[in-house]
């Protein structure tokens, strides 16, 4: 059985804890590791040794961190195979999926904040004519948590600390207890590429337990986080009388919106993968598919039938489209929706059951299920399930499924298919999102700021936004 450690100062050592997580595979249901729970003297340790790394870290030239950065990622892409094999046993997902996005992604982020450091600069103006120059200078900030979820465990762990560390600061890594194993793999990878010492730490835990005490640490003066909306809560109360800054990108419920006039196949295909990628687990996924009168049936049709298509099976089968659920939990909470539709007067179109895969009967499988709805307000429609369940509804005016689109507590993203102009514009502009996908979903370029609004989150990352959130700007007015 493995037992994973945290990696603190360049090393990877024993909790002082010495209390101990089971970690699961969630495609047999067995516990195959152990992950620390670490505590307050383990964190402390973390942070002391973050803290010690900024001194030289954020005045190292731009140019030499940039480098160290760029090798990370070499590394990363030449360990592409043990990443994605660590990376699918741990959450379930399909073995390809993870070699072709999750990994990939996490070599990308690395290589792009490379790039980006050695591009970001500051604004500067003249004032009284030309008598003063106000100029800005970015500081790097000091000691940064950053905290993330189990769905694209490496991908989104990288998303925060590539910046975080290309800007000078030193990071305190703490990644989802249920998929550890990827951010394990990483510390290596920092110390093979020249990563000195403390400018990325690594603990495992709990997010009650060690979460809470890396975001309470009086230390840690910065914090990314990805995760649920209630957690996101939960972090911003903690810290409000701290006055740390905070990234907060939480939950969403995406509304897919489909009018007649689109490209029907290019939609069909693209709405498969928005649906039930990842097995419903990303947070961009369109879960609330909005269909126009006129192609209604015919969507239903086409789209049942290829949902009923997707292969469920073991992760590592290459045939795989959707994999296991993360957790027994998670599978529980998921399944529990098909009886909430039911009771609400859904009707099941296709899916529903839990599956048993042969020779994995304990995995966490379950079936793709697509829910007719005729009311916009019910629960399923309105929470985040996050697993392999879609609501599909017709409408017939621009106004009224504008409306359903909004009428939720997320603005994560949406997408919209047609060919109309003059729609677009007006639905770009008034859809309550910070990302919109026409024609396509999840196309993804990382100059582009990324985040919601409303329960979806509170800034942004992505490209230069989130340069400037991991430095704090400090204006100079220099007369002369
Ligand atoms: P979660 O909120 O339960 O946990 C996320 C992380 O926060 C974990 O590492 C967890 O240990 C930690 N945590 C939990 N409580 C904490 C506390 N009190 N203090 C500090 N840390 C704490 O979320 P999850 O179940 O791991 O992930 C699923 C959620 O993440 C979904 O809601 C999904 O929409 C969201 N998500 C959002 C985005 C985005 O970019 N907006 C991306 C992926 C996932």
């Amino acid at each position: 059985m493995s037992k994973i450690k945290n990696y603190i100062n360049g090393s990877n050592i024993l909790p002082l804890s010495n209390k101990w997580i089971d970690n699961y595979n969630p495609s047999n249901g067995e516990v195959y590791g152990k992950i620390p729970n670490s505590d307050k003297r383990d964190v402390a340790l973390a942070v002391a040794s973050a803290k010690k790394a900024f001194k030289t870290w954020s005045k190292t030239d731009r140019n030499e961190r940039s480098k160290i950065l760029a090798k990370i990622a070499d590394l990363l892409e030449e360990n592409l195979d043990k990443f994605a094999k660590a990376e699918s046993k741990d959450n379930g997902k399909p073995l390809s999926l993870a070699k072709l996005i999750d990994i990939p992604r996490a070599a990308d982020n690395f290589r792009f904040f490379a790039h980006a450091i050695t591009q970001f600069g500051s604004e500067s103006y003249e004032s009284l004519g030309e008598e003063a120059i106000n100029y800005t200078l970015r500081h790097p900030i000091g000691v940064v948590a950053c905290i993330s979820p189990w769905n694209l465990p490496l991908y989104l762990l990288t998303w925060k600390i590539a910046p975080a560390i290309a800007t000078g600061n030193c990071v305190v890594a703490k990644p989802s207890e249920v998929t550890p194993m990827t951010a394990y793999l990483l510390g290596d990878i920092c110390t093979k590429a020249g990563l000195p010492k403390g400018v990325l730490n690594i603990v495992h835990g709990l997010g009650k337990t060690t979460g809470n005490t890396l975001i309470s640490h009086k230390d840690v003066k910065v914090i990314s986080f990805t995760g649920g909306t209630k957690t996101g809560a939960i972090i911003a109360k903690t810290v409000a009388p701290m006055f740390k800054k905070i990234s907060l990108e939480l939950g969403g419920k995406n509304p897919n919106i489909i009018f007649a006039d689109c490209d029907y196949k290019q939609m069909l295909k693209t709405t498969l993968l928005s649906s039930f990628s990842n097995q419903g687990q990303i947070c961009l996924c369109g879960s609330r598919i909005f269909v126009e009168k006129p192609i209604y049936e015919k969507f239903k049709t086409d789209f049942i039938k290829a949902v009923k298509n997707l292969k469920v099976a073991h992760p590592n089968n290459k045939d795989a489209k959707i994999g296991a659920l993360v957790s027994k939990s998670h599978l529980e909470k998921v399944l529990s929706y098909v009886k909430i539709a039911k009771k609400e007067g859904a009707n099941l179109l296709c899916g529903g059951e839990k599956i048993m895969v042969k020779g994995y009967e304990k995995g966490y499988y379950m079936q793709p299920t697509v829910l007719e709805i005729q009311n916009n307000n019910c629960k399923v429609n309105q929470e985040e399930i996050f697993g392999p369940i879609v609501t599909i509804m017709p409408f017939e005016k621009e106004n009224e499924v504008l409306k359903m689109a909004n009428n939720i507590r997320y603005g994560l993203s949406a997408s919209l298919w047609t060919n109309n102009l003059k729609r677009t514009l007006k639905f770009t502009r008034e859809i309550e999102a910070g990302i919109i996908w026409v024609n396509t979903w999840m196309l993804r370029d990382l100059r582009t700021p990324f985040g919601g609004v409303k329960d979806s989150g509170v800034g942004r990352e992505g490209g230069f936004e989130v340069l400037r959130f991991f430095t704090e700007p400090k204006n100079i007015c220099l007369k002369y």
